[in-house]
């Protein structure tokens, strides 16, 4: 491979990391709803009409499975901050591709 397109993938390389750089909300996690029942008597809640949805993030905390409550106003946020996280992941795929290349040709490695 030509020095010039070591220096194209080098290049590349630093615009996936400018773009991995914007995505600070990403939340990594999947989301689930919930339909509650009170404790007030009476309330239509029992009688089918359930509170809801609320909504959780399912994260992974310590290898283990959790959901975070997510208040309704940050839910949209948080529904952004998803699609970062995969965007995040799709860069790191790139990126990786691109030091795979800048390994065969030896030109990989820290100080780069
Ligand atoms: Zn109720």
């Amino acid at each position: 491979m030509s020095n010039s397109n070591i220096k194209k993938l080098v290049n590349e390389r630093s615009l996936l990391l400018e773009e991995l750089k914007t995505l600070s909300q990403m939340l990594h996690g999947s989301w689930v709803e919930r339909y509650s029942v009170c404790s007030i008597k009476n309330c239509k809640c029992h009688k089918g009409e359930r509170h809801g949805p609320r909504h959780y993030l399912v994260i992974n905390e310590n290898g283990k499975q959790r959901q975070k409550y997510i208040q309704n106003s940050q839910v949209e946020s948080g529904q952004k901050g998803v699609s970062e996280y995969h965007k995040a992941m799709d860069l790191i795929d790139q990126i990786t591709s691109i030091n795979l290349k800048l390994i065969k040709e030896r030109k990989y490695g820290h100080g780069e």
